[in-house]
């Protein structure tokens, strides 16, 4: 607006308001610069790319971290933790038992709300330095960053009893339960990421274990 005002006051080609004109068309097309092609054409862009990125680490049904968030995470907390003696990670892996049951009784829609509330337990269950992953189906995982063995048995208590109160008031979630591992993993001693989450997997499998051999029905005693 500027520039056309001093453009009509133009009356030789030399003269100030033609060139003061000029600056300010100049100017006004770095505005014009800016609202189009930067707001206008990179906002969307770049917004598209943040969704990307969030979508990449997080589970679309939780809102939690998936997989390879977590990876990304945890292999973050140990190396930051590698060079400083006496750190310490701990590691639960959480996994529902008789979880299709579920599924196969009240419909896929209501196994979804299930792992939904269950994720909320788990996220309610940790600090705010901790990070709470679905690795998959109905299997969990967090990470506690300076926690010791008791530190991780704290919070796997914390998760049974709020699983325990959830379950005995919920129809559809009546007649779950959770198995949970424990791993832990000290700098000098600890080996790497997928032997860690091994050892919280198999402590996770032979509880899982040890509750089917305590249900299943007697065998035939001897004769
Ligand atoms: P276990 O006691 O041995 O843990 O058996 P489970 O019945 O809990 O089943 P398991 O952990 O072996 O497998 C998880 C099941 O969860 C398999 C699949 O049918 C179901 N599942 C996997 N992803 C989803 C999902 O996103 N939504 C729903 N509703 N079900 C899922
Ligand atoms: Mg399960």
């Amino acid at each position: 607006v500027v520039s056309e005002f001093c453009f009509t006051l133009y009356h030789d080609v030399y003269a100030t308001p033609n060139f003061l004109g000029h600056i300010f068309k100049v100017i006004a097309y770095g505005f014009l610069f800016r609202g189009v092609v930067l707001r206008g054409l990179r906002a969307p862009y770049d917004s598209i790319f943040a969704e990307l990125q969030k979508s990449a680490v997080r589970d679309s049904l939780t809102g939690l971290y998936n997989r390879f968030g977590f990876l990304q995470i945890a292999q973050r907390e140990m190396d930051a933790a590698a060079g400083k003696p006496g750190a310490l990670i701990g590691v639960l892996m959480a996994d529902l038992d008789k979880f299709k049951h579920v599924n196969d009784t009240f419909g896929h829609l209501a196994g979804d709300c299930v792992l939904v509330q269950f994720a909320r337990i788990l996220t309610a269950s940790v600090g705010p330095a901790d990070t709470v992953a679905r690795l998959g189906g109905d299997e969990f995982v967090i990470l506690l960053p300076g926690a010791d063995g008791e530190k991780a048995s704290t919070v796997a208590d914390i998760i049974r009893q709020q699983m325990r109160a959830w379950t005995q008031q919920s129809e559809t979630a009546a007649g779950l339960d959770v198995s949970i591992g424990m791993a832990p993993w000290m700098p000098d001693i600890g080996g790497d990421l997928d032997t860690l989450l091994r050892e919280a997997d198999d402590a996770m499998y032979k509880e899982k274990e040890s509750k089917r051999t305590q249900t299943a029905p007697a065998g035939p005693g001897p004769e």
